[in-house]
């Protein structure tokens, strides 16, 4: 079969049913949950045109509760997974055209969820479509596993397989090309204490939002009867700028002196692309006089991570030859004078590394502090053998489309791959394309939807033949 010939048969179809699925604002919306609709109407309503679709066209459809679904195609013992989402970020601002009109200029598609993950969706539907019109025989069954919660929880995955079978492999058409096939362990960590000293010198320090973020701006709000002399500080402060090499400001507002410190932000997967400001900010801080709840929260901090964010301080530095360095993300640091204060760490670990270890070293130290931690998320190493069929299949599938060679990769981010026990992510993106997933004016080339639709065309065909 020539699956270019058949997808380029059926552009003006698929470009039109992506735009129409791209008008759907499938954002997460708390407000109008259901029972039918456990992350809101308008997923549902995404959900729904996808579903309907797909039963109008004879597919096996299994809606689980709205959770999420799978339309199924071809018989076999084992499934072949393929895993997408349709929910997608909010539109945001900035757009040329708004993000929900799926406006075409210059041959591309202009819409939230583009690229992430609603057009490659359309791209796999279309696959199994043409593969059912061409009547092909298959070995395995191929189910498209539809989620509705991936940009927020995973609700939806974990949902679905606690009812359904676990495919025996597949793919996550929503990361990049060409394969994607290991990935880090990822953690989240707070750590906490209450503060019960109404004096002292801080009165508040603030910086970062996300724990995967490397936080670009911090604040921290000292009292002005504190500080000894102010002309002095401001002249330590605007050394300490200038010999650190970054930017930031003094200011007197209403009872406080204001320190401002900026940073540079970057993805919390490699901090050293950043420049972690609040960290800075506690570097400048531990060198005036503290009590010793302001000790107990900056100490650690600099002691235990600034300049270093391998986790060599605190011993459990680990590399291997996959996936590189264990890192230490400090994405939020808060300090609220007679309230509490927060250290909120991103941490991701290689294979071969013990999360057990990681975790006590670092109650143990904070324990020093007074500080007591909870683990928020932990997700483990993600790794396919590279000698796996799955592997060498979607690399011989790559090649051939598209004659460059399919690089395995291993990354420190996480992606919907790792939801399946033998998945690897698979495109959409393609090296050295623009990344415009989460931003303003996302899109999505038609002629890039069109050879994504052959790729995931011919991979579902190598991977379900009999
Ligand atoms: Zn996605």
């Amino acid at each position: 079969m020539n699956w270019k010939n058949e997808v380029d048969k059926r552009k003006g179809t698929i470009v039109k049913d992506t735009q129409s699925f791209l008008q759907i604002e499938s954002v997460l919306d708390e407000k109008t949950v259901s029972k039918q609709a456990p992350f809101g109407e308008k997923i549902r309503e995404a959900y729904d045109w996808l579903l309907h679709k797909a039963k109008q066209e004879g597919f096996k459809v299994k809606d689980h509760d709205g959770y999420a679904a799978h339309i199924e195609w071809g018989t076999g013992e084992e499934i072949v997974g393929i895993l997408c989402h349709i929910d997608v970020v909010p539109g945001g601002d900035d757009w040329t055209s708004p993000a929900f009109n799926a406006e075409i200029r210059d041959e591309k598609i202009y819409a939230r969820g583009a690229l992430d993950d609603k057009g490659p969706t359309m791209a796999c539907y279309y696959a199994l479509k043409i593969l059912k019109d061409a009547g092909i025989e298959t070995g395995k069954r191929v189910r498209l596993i539809i989620g509705t919660d991936e940009e927020s929880q995973w609700r939806c995955v974990d949902h679905y397989f606690k009812h359904e079978e676990m495919p025996s492999l597949g793919f996550a058409p929503d990361a990049d090309f060409p394969i994607i096939y290991a990935e880090k362990g990822i953690c989240d960590f707070i750590y906490e204490t209450k503060l019960t000293s109404n004096t002292g010198l801080v009165r508040s320090f603030h910086s970062g939002h996300r724990l995967n973020m490397v936080p670009d701006r911090a604040v921290a709000k000292l009292d002005i009867k504190q500080v000894e002399n102010t002309s002095k500080l401001r002249n330590l402060f605007h050394q300490y700028l200038v010999h650190n090499d970054c930017k930031g400001s003094l200011n007197i507002r209403d009872s406080n002196v204001e320190l401002t410190l900026n940073g540079f932000s970057a993805h919390g997967m490699e901090p050293e692309d950043g420049v972690n400001a609040g960290l800075l900010l506690a570097g400048f801080l531990i060198k005036l006089p503290l009590n010793i709840e302001e000790k107990n929260f900056i100490t650690p901090l600099v002691a235990m991570f600034l300049k270093d964010s391998r986790g060599e301080n605190i011993d459990i530095a680990y590399s291997d030859e996959q996936l590189g360095d264990l890192t230490i993300n400090i994405g939020q640091m808060m300090y609220e004078q007679g309230s509490e204060s927060k250290i909120g760490i991103n941490l991701r670990y290689p294979e071969g590394a013990s999360f057990d270890v990681i975790k006590r070293s670092l109650d143990d130290h904070f324990q020093a502090y007074g500080y007591v931690g909870d683990t928020r998320v932990h997700e483990t190493p993600h790794a396919m053998d590279k000698d796996h069929e799955l592997v060498k299949i979607l690399s011989k599938v790559y090649e051939e489309e598209t004659g460059e060679q399919a690089e395995l990769l291993a990354i420190g981010g996480g992606t919907y791959a790792r939801a399946l026990n033998a998945g690897v992510a698979f495109g959409p993106l393609f090296p050295g394309q623009k990344d415009v997933i989460h931003q303003a004016d996302e899109y999505i080339s038609i002629k890039h939807l069109l050879a994504m639709t052959v790729i995931y065309t011919r991979a579902v065909y190598e991977l379900a033949k009999r």
